[in-house]
């Protein structure tokens, strides 16, 4: 699970909250929680942590107007860990490596300009710039680490503080880092201060800090901030010497946010296949289909997915709090289609998916889908197992089944993104003549299994029905 979503009260609390929840969490079927960025952001109490400013600051300085994070301090940070990874759930840290913001100082620095929508074309003679750009943490005092980060570090800024100027700033001498997205031209930059990854003493100062945060955190793995912009060969050697050093496995997804597959597998080829990315295809299939009234293809849901085309790396999400309404990635998914996006991910095989924060609890602007996300968890724990059917064929309707491993189980799901009907699945022939019921209670109907081992399910329009097998556990929504 996704533990945030961007519109949290600024309140520094969800580290304690996360504390007391986490055996609820266990309990339910929550097996990992990728948790925000914990380090210091420019804008203090109030940085949703993608802004970082002081990589080794997790609540403990008074820097940027506050001694806690959004989320809190660093004890209760490291008390969090202790308590999730107690009650049985692996913890996810944000690694935010493309850029700095909120410098201590200016610098004179030299740069080009460059056009804003081809980052290759230089649009200016040099000039001198006063950027900020050099990072003393006066207040930490070199504690853990007495880096000091200036021009020298970074590939590129967009603020000349003499003239009170944006524009994209490449710095003089500097080319931008080659393997990135090519997406206006050249995407190395993306904001603040762009850190220059051919920079050796770069590279070296993220391996120390790597280990000082495992040393310090114990975490089971990592998430990956903004990797379209950030050279593609820096994070597979990284990962590799941060599982030798922790000798753990370290699970780690990466953000590589493009809908293009092919790509996508371009870059698992790069790294290796060494961490998984987000399904970002998958969720953009979900963001049509729940905009098209309908007229969405559910037959190819999971086309040109990498839960399809390489699901051993595939993290399957609905939304994230980039993807929330009045985000950079906005591209929110509606209400209706929400229990059928949540269905197509925690009720397959395939993927490692992770549930969304806003989703489970809620946000000032979406209501929560904690009723649904449960019941689906528990039977992705107790009743998907067995042998597996898929009947992606039609427009409209779509299902699957698993056989179980017994004849009191089974599992059927059909949903429709148009009207409502019925699609004849195979359950197993050891279930003719017992009784399939609808756990979320939308169709009352009780689908009885003939002696093939298939039953004629029904779903309502724009729905979804889950049948499990009468003779099994009591499922009811909550
Ligand atoms: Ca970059």
């Amino acid at each position: 699970m996704q533990y945030f979503e961007w519109y949290l009260e600024d309140d520094a609390t969800l580290w304690k909250k996360v504390t007391q929840k986490a055996k609820e969490l266990s309990k339910t079927g929550f097996t990992a929680l990728w948790l925000p960025p914990a380090y210091k952001g420019q804008a203090g109490l109030h940085d949703v942590g993608y802004g970082v400013y002081d990589l080794y600051d997790l609540g403990e300085f008074d820097q940027k107007g506050s001694i806690p994070t959004k989320y809190g301090t660093k004890n209760e940070y490291l008390k969090a860990i202790k308590a999730l990874q107690k009650a049985g759930i692996a913890v996810y840290a944000d690694m935010v490596f493309n850029h700095k913001m909120g410098a201590d100082e200016k610098e004179l620095v030299e740069v080009v300009e460059n056009n804003r929508f081809n980052r290759t074309e230089i649009t200016s003679a040099k000039e001198v710039i006063e950027a900020w750009t050099k990072f003393t943490f006066p207040a930490r005092q070199h504690k853990y680490s007495s880096f000091i980060w200036d021009k020298s570090c970074f590939d590129g800024i967009d603020y000349d503080d003499r003239k009170k100027k944006t524009a994209i700033y490449q710095i003089a001498g500097k080319t931008w880092d080659q393997d990135v997205d090519d997406e206006n031209g050249n995407y190395d930059y993306l904001m603040g201060a762009d850190l220059d990854f051919s920079n050796p003493k770069v590279i070296k100062e993220l391996y120390s800090f790597g280990h000082w945060y495992l040393d310090m955190c114990d975490v089971d793995g990592f998430r990956l901030d903004a990797l379209k912009h950030i050279d593609s060969h820096f994070f597979a050697p990284w990962l590799k010497d941060m599982r030798s050093y922790s000798k753990k496995e370290l699970f780690t997804v990466g953000e590589y946010w493009s809908s293009d597959l092919k790509e996508l597998l371009d870059y698992l080829k790069d790294i290796e296949y060494s961490f998984s990315l987000f399904d970002v295809p998958l969720h953009m299939n979900f963001f049509k289909a729940c905009n098209d009234a309908g007229h969405f293809d559910m037959g190819a849901i999971l086309e040109n997915t990498l839960m399809k085309c390489a699901s051993q790396n595939a993290v399957t999400f609905v939304e994230n709090h980039d993807t929330q309404n009045g985000q950079a990635l906005q591209s929110f998914i509606t209400d209706w289609f929400k229990p059928l996006a949540y269905a197509l991910i925690l009720l397959r095989n395939e993927g490692y998916p992770c549930v969304f924060y806003g989703d489970y609890y809620g946000t000032k602007y979406s209501p929560s889908f904690k009723g649904v996300i449960d019941l689906l968890l528990k039977l992705r724990q107790q009743q998907m197992k067995g042998t597996n059917h898929d009947y992606f064929d039609h427009f409209d309707i779509i299902g699957w089944t698993f056989e179980g491993e017994s004849e009191s189980e089974g599992l059927a799901i059909i949903m429709s993104d148009g009207p409502g009907g019925m699609k004849k699945m195979y359950v197993g022939k050891d279930k003719a003549q017992k009784t399939f019921v609808d756990v979320f209670g939308h169709v009352g109907d009780k689908v009885v299994i003939d002696e093939n081992g298939e039953g004629l399910f029904k779903v309502d329009g724009g729905s979804l029905s889950v049948y499990v097998n009468q003779d099994g556990q009591d499922f009811k929504v909550s």
